[in-house]
């Protein structure tokens, strides 16, 4: 089995229902649902297709902005060598961490902050996961992409937004490309 076909398995595999405060039936159907404080986990597909398009390799080291429901983590850790994942809501937080933590998702470090300022001390990143929808791209995540990195983020107002990946090459030289339109709840931080 290649990489994307264990992915799609282990998508197919997961209950959305362990994230959420809902029955498995609800979880089951292929729409966005709220998850408290204003906030929402995405689509099943949308959560396997921006997993795709971030192409995790066994080694990489991700960051994620907007932990969320932990759902979207779930991917990153299980594909991946190290994930750090950053959520402004304190109480959505709480929650995940510990819930994330009982599932025994171990390769998983947590911080209560806004994300778009990244996470300095860890970085570079090879891969970078924005599941908040940005105005812009935020500079700090950019200087903490990898060489070679490759960065999956909703970017554009508060109707919709370009999903972009953006991928920086092995001299530091950034490109971009819009793989379709989405609508996430807004990235609120600082942009720095
Ligand atoms: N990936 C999540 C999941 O699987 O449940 C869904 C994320 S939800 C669409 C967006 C999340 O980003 C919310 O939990 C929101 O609080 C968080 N968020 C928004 N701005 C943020 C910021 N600046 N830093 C960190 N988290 C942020």
């Amino acid at each position: 089995m290649d990489r994307k076909e264990q992915i799609i398995e282990y998508f197919n595999s997961l209950d959305r229902s362990l994230f959420m405060d809902i029955n498995k039936d609800l979880a089951d159907v292929d729409t966005a649902l709220p998850i408290g404080y204003g906030q929402t986990v995405s689509q099943p597909s949308l959560v396997l297709e921006m997993t795709l398009l971030l192409d995790l390799r066994e080694d990489s080291k991700v960051l994620e902005i907007g932990t969320g429901s932990g759902y979207q983590t779930a991917f990153l850790s299980k594909f991946s060598k190290t994930v750090f994942t950053i959520e402004r809501i304190r109480e959505l937080y709480d929650k995940t961490k510990i819930r994330l933590e009982n599932m025994g998702f171990d390769n998983v470090y947590f911080k209560h902050e806004d994300g778009t300022m990244g996470w300095k001390k860890f970085a570079p990143f090879d891969r970078i996961m924005v599941t908040a929808a940005a105005r812009f791209i935020p500079p700090s995540l950019l200087e903490q992409l990898a060489p070679n990195g490759i960065m999956v983020i909703p970017v554009g107002g508060s109707n919709y937004q370009e999903l972009l990946v953006v991928k920086k090459d092995s001299e530091g030289k950034v490109s971009t490309e819009c793989k379709g339109y989405v609508k996430f709840v807004p990235l609120i931080g600082k942009y720095e």
